[in-house]
């Protein structure tokens, strides 16, 4: 792209014209996206202090014939402003409802935690999607745990207080999501019937792994546990990717971890074979 400023003069930068492109091209592509099913959904498991696994996070997956694979970070916000999120989420919440009563089926007690927009959640019709979901798969409300954001609970209180009292009267549970690097506005932990907070794992890969406790990270992440625990929540550590720093959360109070070090998310097959080794081992 060529930007001219005021007096014609020509202001170029690579790194901008190639990000420009390439959400243009994300734009392009992103419609009809869904109805020519180029979606998928990959599962990370989340696991408590003795390894038994709790819980799967469903994160969605978009691989394009000629873009190849487009990393979330790069197409959510793409579907945000255009409008897309609410059909592409509904669909998210109907296949990981539809897996984690299929695992359910075969014997994997699984709660599947689905990550919600803003924009999708503030349709007026988010719980009854939530509720079809779940009817539609005959999964029970307690096994669905939905991710979202400090943003969210800013942003429309009146609204957002009866939408989750709605969810909660059924069951769902609901996890803020990379907390502690938004607005914390403390007084919804109260007020709101959430269930667990994850802590973002920019706090986790600060770890210090000589393990002095009192510096940075660790302080803010046992400062979490130690609320969240205070206030009947548990907490999950994201982005766990080394064995010293399970350990250590763990030890700063985290309840469940979640991170390479356990998988990467992985399509629902392989999961499958994960979790049955995992077991076994
Ligand atoms: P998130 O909800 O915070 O998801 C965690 C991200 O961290 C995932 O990236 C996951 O692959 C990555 N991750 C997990 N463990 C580790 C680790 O040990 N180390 C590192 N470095 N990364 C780890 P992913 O799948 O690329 O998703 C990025 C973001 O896109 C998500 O962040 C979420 O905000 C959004 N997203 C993904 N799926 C959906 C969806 O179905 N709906 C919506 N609205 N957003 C989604
Ligand atoms: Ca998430
Ligand atoms: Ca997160
Ligand atoms: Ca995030």
């Amino acid at each position: 792209v060529k930007l001219r400023g005021k007096n014609g003069v020509r202001l170029f930068s690579p790194e901008l014209d190639a990000e420009w492109r390439g959400r243009q091209e994300i734009e392009r592509h992103l419609r009809g996206a869904l109805d020519r099913g180029e979606f998928r959904l990959h599962y990370q498991p989340q696991c408590g202090p003795g390894g038994e696994v709790v819980g799967a996070e469903a994160l969605l997956r978009w691989t394009h014939p000629e873009l190849g694979e487009v990393p979330p970070r790069r197409f959510v916000p793409v579907a945000e402003d255009l409008g897309l999120i609410g059909p592409l989420g509904e669909w998210v919440l109907r296949e990981a409802c539809r897996q984690a009563a299929a695992w359910r089926a075969g014997g994997l007690p699984l709660r599947v935690a689905v990550n919600v927009s803003p924009a999708q959640f503030a349709q007026a019709d988010f719980p009854a999607q939530v509720r079809a979901a779940l009817e539609s798969a005959g999964l029970p409300g307690s096994a669905l745990d939905l991710e979202i954001t400090e943003r969210l609970l800013v942003q429309d209180m009146a609204r957002t207080a009866h939408q989750l009292a709605l969810l909660g009267g059924w069951g769902v549970r609901i996890s803020i999501d990379d907390f502690g690097t938004g607005h914390s506005a403390l007084a919804y932990l109260l007020r709101l019937p959430i269930s667990a907070l994850k802590v973002d794992r920019g706090f986790v890969q600060e770890l210090d792994e000589a393990g002095q406790d009192g510096v940075g990270a660790a302080r803010v992440v046992q400062a979490v546990a130690g609320l969240a625990h205070n206030l009947g929540l548990t907490v999950v550590a994201e982005g766990v990717e080394e064995p010293w720093q399970r350990q250590r959360v763990l030890d700063l109070g985290c309840d469940y971890v979640q991170g390479y070090f356990l998988a990467r998310p992985l399509p629902p097959a392989e999961f499958e074979r994960w979790w049955r080794a995992h077991e076994a081992g």
